[in-house]
């Protein structure tokens, strides 16, 4: 969606070495987690990368089933119906990304947080519905992550209030992929590429080249870039305010919420963050929206592991300290 890898280097180095043929190995998948999903690797054994494949894809099912709002079975959508009333025990898994999760909102100085679904739940974006005033006061007292009581010990979450909702949707992609890199590594692949929509993560280079990344240009079409980055391990999301929005009577709204007004933050166009893990970059990718370029550059530049680059409304493009040459 927002980065597409550009295939420009076919390596064929290894033809012959072995019995089966060396070659990268790529498949693009629809639909989980209402995203498109890329995953691309170097292998001696297309079999073998084909079934690494799936079992990355597996992986990203379970993730979905386990955290999407959108199914009521969800582990997330029992906490939202159950967390208000007392302690409830979760998973291993998601006691450590709500853990996770509230790291970046104070990172973020609260421009991150996941409890922005207590208003956020009442938008749906490709219906054109978004809450009017009277809604979202009502609603905004519960968005905050400071609500969401975690309890290491019995690994229990609680809501301290009525009303509160979360949703995993501005991390569980980055950590989706970061799961899918997980599962690469753990069967010996050493050059790779997974994506979830916005969020990306690379492993290895492509030998002796890196892997270029392609930054869309918020306001133009998908293939037109801002920017080209070359990356080794590393990982790179871009939040963007074209991904999922409608116009109506001259305002924008899009999926990016401010979490102290209930509307949609629309501080930037776009914001691309780089840094070791998808988590983090996906954690960190929203906070300009909300808190505007100035304030979020500052926050960025503060980060070691972090680069950003960002689309100012008046497109203007800004980048972090670590990206001056
Ligand atoms: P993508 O879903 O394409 O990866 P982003 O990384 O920009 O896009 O994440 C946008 C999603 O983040 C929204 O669809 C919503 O689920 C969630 N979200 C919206 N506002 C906030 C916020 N203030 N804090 C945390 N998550 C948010
Ligand atoms: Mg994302």
């Amino acid at each position: 969606m927002t980065i597409k890898i550009t295939v420009a280097f076919l390596v064929c180095l290894f033809a012959g070495a072995s019995s089966a043929r060396a070659e990268w190995v790529t498949r693009v998948t629809d639909g989980i987690m209402g995203t498109r999903i890329t995953v691309e690797l170097w292998s001696e054994d297309k079999a073998k990368a084909e079934e690494a494949i799936d079992a990355v894809l597996d992986e990203m099912r379970h993730i979905d089933d386990s955290m999407s709002t959108y199914k009521p079975t969800s582990e997330v959508s029992q906490v939202n119906a159950k967390a208000a009333d007392g302690p409830m025990h979760i998973s291993k898994e998601l006691f450590d990304l709500l853990v996770t999760a509230k790291e970046y909102s104070v990172i973020t100085e609260g421009a991150f947080d996941i409890t922005y679904a207590s208003v956020g739940y009442m938008y749906n974006f490709p219906k054109h519905i978004h809450p009017n005033e009277a809604q979202i006061e009502k609603a905004l007292p519960a968005v905050n992550y400071k609500h969401v009581l975690l309890d290491p010990k019995n690994q229990t979450v609680q809501f301290s209030q009525k009303g509160v909702r979360i949703d995993l949707g501005g991390i569980a992609k980055g950590y989706s992929v970061d799961r899918g890199i997980d599962v690469l590594k753990a069967r010996g692949y050493t050059r790779a590429y997974v994506s979830a929509g916005g969020d990306s993560r690379i492993i290895g280079d492509r030998f002796g080249k890196p892997w270029v990344v392609g930054i869309r240009d918020p306001r133009k079409g998908e293939g037109e870039t801002i920017s080209r980055i070359p990356l080794v391990n590393a990982a790179i999301s871009t939040s963007g305010d074209y991904e999922r929005f409608f116009d109506e009577g001259g305002v924008r709204y899009h999926h990016i919420i401010d979490p102290h007004t209930g509307h949609s933050a629309s501080k930037v166009r776009s914001a691309t963050v780089i840094g070791p893990y998808a988590t983090r970059t996906d954690g960190l990718s929203k906070t300009a929206f909300v808190l505007g370029p100035e304030k979020a550059m500052e926050i960025y530049n503060r980060i070691d592991d972090i680069d950003a680059i960002i689309v100012k409304l008046d497109g203007t493009i800004i980048y972090s300290k670590g990206m001056h040459h």
